[in-house]
């Protein structure tokens, strides 16, 4: 009888066949494994869709949590399901550097007592149009800070320059 040792898990002690360290691993793997399937499986639900995409971490995705492309898209979902709609800001990676944005997340409870989260980004300065979508009303308060755009700060430093020549 030889009795071997786990490299990987040599408190595990010696053994004849299987590693109690590795065993435990695998269990968790299979365990995280049936989790994110099933995350998947709500998401695929809840978004219509057969076939999902794999998550896109950059971009905050999980097996959870899925961008969409504009707050009209998430608008037609909220139309659809339903759900808890909060935001956030957030700093987004473009081109080197980053930039501030609002990110709208819509909470979709699923049947079998779980959640999924659709989100996008959204700009109100410069979707004005869009205030009044239902998924915007549903946030109380409505947290809007609309920042100046950039004719709005171009026609600032006018009038400043204009102050000047004007004394
Ligand atoms: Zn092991």
């Amino acid at each position: 009888m030889i009795l071997q040792t786990c490299r990987r898990h040599p408190s595990a002690g010696r053994f004849m066949a299987t590693c109690s360290g590795c065993a435990h691993d695998l269990y968790d793997t299979e365990q995280r494994n049936r989790a994110e399937a099933a995350h998947r499986a709500r998401l695929r639900t809840v978004l219509g869709l057969r076939h999902l995409p794999t998550p896109r971490p950059e971009l905050g995705e999980t097996d959870a949590r899925r961008c969409v492309w504009d707050i009209r898209e998430l608008d037609a979902l909220y139309a659809r399901l339903g759900g808890t709609v909060t935001t956030r800001q957030v700093e987004r990676d473009y081109g080197g550097g980053t930039f501030s944005t609002t990110e709208v997340t819509l909470a979709v409870p699923t049947p079998d007592g779980g959640t999924v989260e659709v989100f996008t980004d959204w700009e109100p300065a410069a979707e004005a149009d869009t205030l009044d979508l239902p998924v915007i009303r549903a946030l109380h308060p409505v947290p809007v800070t609309v920042e100046p755009t950039v004719q709005d700060v171009a026609r600032e430093d006018r009038g400043y320059w204009n102050d000047r020549y004007d004394d």
